[in-house]
């Protein structure tokens, strides 16, 4: 088949992949003038590292990997520990933190030249029977057997499809950078996650003597934008235990950027007829649970596996989504809540044996992945 994708991102490249695999004639198209070469760092836990895996990529030699993800007060008191590494055994992938771009640069490697038509953006889609037609901001069109549209959280496809407002503004934002700060956490394989009155924020070893920090804070589109967003960060979160502090005095505004999280509610069927959705586009949520991309991949795995069956293409994509459906709804759900808010007391943390806390990490990883993805 002829299959249009819009939008190269983490969705869109990995689709590509797997419909190329499959056999499939793939364009894809990007309104960005060319690969985005910025961004910070994501998490890819085991179930997007095992989809990376039967896509062909490894994620050997960037990022870091992470084993252990300590949860703390703002007075520096362990509320609960998690050890991925135990976890990653189970599922025989490791979780590895890693800058977005070198993400983007393994999902594309490999990839024909000439597969992504760059600086061209999807303004309008219909379909008929047979055939789908994208039109772009240039006035020229494309035609394809099926059309993926993976164009993240502003999608040109979703709105076709769903009309506008279904995507909401979630209730927080957040401040992050990925710098290169000379602390001790820098160069380990442990992610701290500290809660406080005033907030959360994470710190994450991304490699290369890089660390990911963010902080995240209450926040609705209508509020200014403050003027020295890192003298308010210091103001607020400056007096946390150690290593906060030393993570602001070594940070500057360069290094800041903001994001004010979106959300929208699943639907069991996102796409109609000849057109399905993938990622951001179909569920835009904060990333709470740090599963976003993670889900993202997991949806270009089992579409590709559904197109390889064959038969009736618009049946397949119902397929697609049915199989994620009650998967993408639970973590959706699930991260659109404040991490600020999950708020673990640390008698508790201690009470509950580690050995416990890891099981029911790994129980609830099970939940969050596609049964195919666990078994492939
Ligand atoms: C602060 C922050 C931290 C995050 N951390 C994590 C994490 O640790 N782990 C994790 O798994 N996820 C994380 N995420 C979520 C993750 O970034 C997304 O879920 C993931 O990038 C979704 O991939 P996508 O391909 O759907 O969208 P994107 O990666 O956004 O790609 C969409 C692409 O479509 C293009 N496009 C848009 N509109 C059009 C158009 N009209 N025509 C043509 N092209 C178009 C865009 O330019 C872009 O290249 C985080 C997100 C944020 C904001």
């Amino acid at each position: 088949m002829e299959i249009l994708v819009i939008g190269a991102g983490v969705g869109g490249l990995a689709v590509s992949r797997a419909l190329l695999a499959a056999g499939h004639r793939v364009r894809v198209y990007e309104q960005a003038p060319a690969r985005r070469t910025g961004g910070k760092a994501l998490l890819v836990w085991s179930n997007g590292n095992a989809v990376l895996n039967d896509l062909g990529i490894s994620l050997d030699g960037v990022g870091a990997r992470i084993d252990r993800i300590d949860a703390m007060t703002d007075d520096g008191r362990l509320r609960t520990s998690m050890d991925i590494a135990h976890a990653a055994g189970r599922f025989g992938f490791a979780t590895q933190a890693i800058p977005r771009r070198h993400l983007l640069e393994r999902l594309g490697d490999g990839l024909p030249d000439d597969l992504v038509r760059y600086g061209t953006s999807c303004q309008g889609v219909s379909q008929d029977d047979d055939r789908v037609t994208v039109t772009f901001s240039d006035g020229s069109t494309a035609t394809g057997d099926l059309l993926v549209g993976a164009d993240g959280h502003h999608s040109a496809v979703r709105r076709h499809l769903w009309g506008d407002g279904s995507v909401q503004p979630a209730t927080f934002g957040t401040w992050q950078g990925l710098s290169p700060i000379d602390i001790d956490l820098t160069g380990t394989h442990r992610h701290l996650m500290i809660t406080g009155p005033e907030g959360a924020c994470g710190l994450m070893p991304a490699g290369d003597g890089l660390l990911q920090w963010w902080f995240d804070v209450r926040w609705s589109p209508t509020d200014p934008r403050p003027a020295a967003p890192l003298a308010e960060l210091r103001r607020r979160f400056g007096r946390w235990a150690s290593p906060v502090p030393e993570v602001l005095a070594a940070a500057t505004e360069d290094d800041l950027e903001f994001f004010g999280h979106h959300w929208n509610k699943v639907r069991p069927v996102w796409g109609e007829g000849r057109i399905t959705l993938v990622g951001d586009a179909a569920h835009t949520m904060p990333p709470t649970l740090g599963q976003g991309a993670n889900q993202t991949l997991e949806d270009a795995w089992v579409l590709g596996r559904e197109l390889a069956r064959g038969g009736d293409p618009a049946v397949r994509l119902r397929a697609y989504e049915k199989a994620r459906y009650p998967h993408i709804s639970l973590v959706s759900r699930l991260a659109k809540r404040n991490p600020a808010n999950w708020r673990i007391p640390p008698l508790l943390g201690r009470l509950i044996p580690e050995t416990s806390q890891t099981g029911m990490l790994a129980r609830f990883s099970n939940r969050l992945t596609t049964p195919a993805v666990r078994s492939a």
